[in-house]
């Protein structure tokens, strides 16, 4: 609580600190210890989190970014938020967001923006802005993003941090605000691959609540990182090692731990419209790869620049439906003195809705009409199966797939805020991962020195400032086991 009362007025990661249930969990978990030791404490006994703020916290504020639920606060926990909880994880509070998940840099917050704690000039990435930055800034241990098109990942790019997004299914949606639903998964943010495992560990498996939630076995997701690896101990904030470029990894017995594993670097992620300094950390985390043991070679999926449109297609038809929901009658704000239903509806959502989501629900319910249908909807869908296919195709070859998370580092606030198209552009990379439904990890491969975004004349100006670079590996369906393993002896 006091780094974030030092941190947050900079960084701006929180938009609810709830200090009086965060210490009352950890006395809870003190009082235990107290009177039993430490026999039968959770896996995460007094460890704090932040939630992004579109996952149901009962009796903490929940927004989505939003203002039409300012005042909303759930009576029940999100699955996910629930499991912590038994777990004995305590919770600092509610992270800052793109409203309802709506955008790739948090300036779509309709409270304030996050700053990058790299740069404070430079924006943290989105939707989960506010949990990269909180964790970045060592404002809490790890936190929950929400992923539906990259909003776990490119975050965890901007801010240096590790971003695990799970195969679709593989975590409850349950308690979860649906951006778009066939999209939808929260996953951890963390300082390391071991701790993204311990949170995985805990919230897998099936709900009886989300009928998409899969009953697949959930391994211990840490068990094979010890096989992996010679560190040790838990919730370690190891630093990146792509740097170094050693080859050494702490890896025990064998020096190449990764012979036999098959790396696919896609090139249509690379080159033109990639900033040299993201294509040169993928290359050299692909060199390192090779280093290590595994195989790299570079792939080809012709259709993987058709999973942009695609997907905006989708998530936004999606989303047309889900926020109707946000009527001014069931859940938070709702306009005074409306004449009728219509003017109530239109009254509470016009004030309650911010315009990025405006004009989302607009183009998703004008792909969705009878007469475009079949042009857009049913299209995308239709090239959703094709990038699914491609992609599963290729991990049959190759055991991950190899990327940069975005086309550039952390830009700076302002730059795209009013160029939706340039925004949508970014997330190229990450938004064929969830058309596919499957799992993918980001993980610091480098850094790139950068002019200050400061104002002219500032201190920091003259010296530059380092911002984070992280690639992505995806991995097989519901394989996480294999994904984090491969990640955590990279690491
Ligand atoms: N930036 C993407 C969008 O705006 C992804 C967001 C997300 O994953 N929630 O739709």
């Amino acid at each position: 609580l006091d780094a974030i009362s030092k941190a947050d007025s900079t960084v701006c990661s929180f938009i609810t600190v709830d200090a009086e249930q965060a210490l009352a969990q950890a006395r809870a978990v003190d009082a235990r210890i107290a009177s039993g030791g430490t026999e039968g404490l959770g896996p995460l006994a007094g460890v704090p989190l932040a939630i992004k703020d579109n996952i149901c916290t009962q009796g903490t504020r929940t927004t989505a970014g939003s203002q039409i639920l300012r005042d909303y606060v759930p009576t029940f926990d999100a699955t996910a938020v629930s499991k912590l909880r038994a777990a004995g994880a305590i919770f600092l509070g509610k992270t800052n967001m793109d409203e309802f998940g709506m955008g790739s840099s948090t300036e779509n917050s309709s409270y304030k923006p996050t700053r990058n704690p790299w740069d404070p000039q430079r924006v943290p990435g989105g939707s989960s802005g506010g949990s990269a930055a909180a964790v970045a800034a060592r404002e809490c241990v790890a936190a929950l993003g929400s992923d539906t098109g990259g909003s776990i990942r490119q975050p965890a790019h901007f801010c240096g941090i590790v971003g695990l997004k799970p195969t679709y299914g593989r975590v409850s949606r349950y308690g979860l605000m649906s951006y778009a639903s066939s999209l939808d998964v929260i996953g951890p943010m963390t300082h390391s691959v071991e701790d993204a495992a311990l949170l995985l560990n805990v919230m897998a498996g099936g709900d009886p609540r989300d009928a998409t939630s899969s009953g697949q076995p959930v391994q211990d997701f840490t068990a094979g990182l010890r096989h992996s690896s010679s560190s040790s101990g838990s919730c370690s904030s190891s630093s990146s090692a792509a740097a170094a470029g050693t080859g050494s990894s702490g890896s025990g017995s064998s020096s190449r731990p990764l012979a036999g594993r098959r790396v696919g670097l896609v090139c249509e992620t690379l080159g033109e419209g990639v900033a040299p300094e993201v294509e040169a950390a993928v290359r050299a985390a692909a060199g390192h790869l090779q280093q290590l043991g595994a195989e790299v070679e570079e792939i080809s999926l012709p259709t993987f620049g058709l999973g942009l449109p695609a997907y905006y297609v989708l998530a936004l038809s999606e989303a047309s439906a889900n926020l109707s929901r946000y009527d001014g009658v069931r859940y938070g704000a709702r306009a005074p003195s409306a004449a009728d239903l219509a003017s109530l509806f239109c009254g509470s959502r016009g004030a309650g809705l911010g315009g990025e989501v405006k004009r989302r629900i607009l183009m998703g319910s004008y792909a969705l009409s009878a007469g475009y249908y079949d042009a857009y909807y049913k299209r995308a869908q239709q090239v959703r199966t094709l990038v699914q296919r491609e992609m599963s195709g290729a991990l049959q070859r190759c055991d991950a797939l190899l990327t940069p998370t975005a086309p550039t580092p952390a830009y700076r606030l302002g730059e795209k805020a009013s160029d939706p198209l340039a925004m949508y552009k970014g997330d190229l990379m990450t938004v064929n991962v969830n058309l596919a439904g499957l799992p993918a990890i980001v993980l610091p491969a480098g850094y790139v020195r950068v002019p200050a975004g400061a104002a002219a004349g500032d201190a920091a100006a003259g010296e530059g400032v380092q911002l984070p670079i992280g690639m992505q590996l995806i991995g097989r369906a519901f394989d996480e086991a294999g994904l984090l393993q491969l990640a955590h002896v990279y690491e």
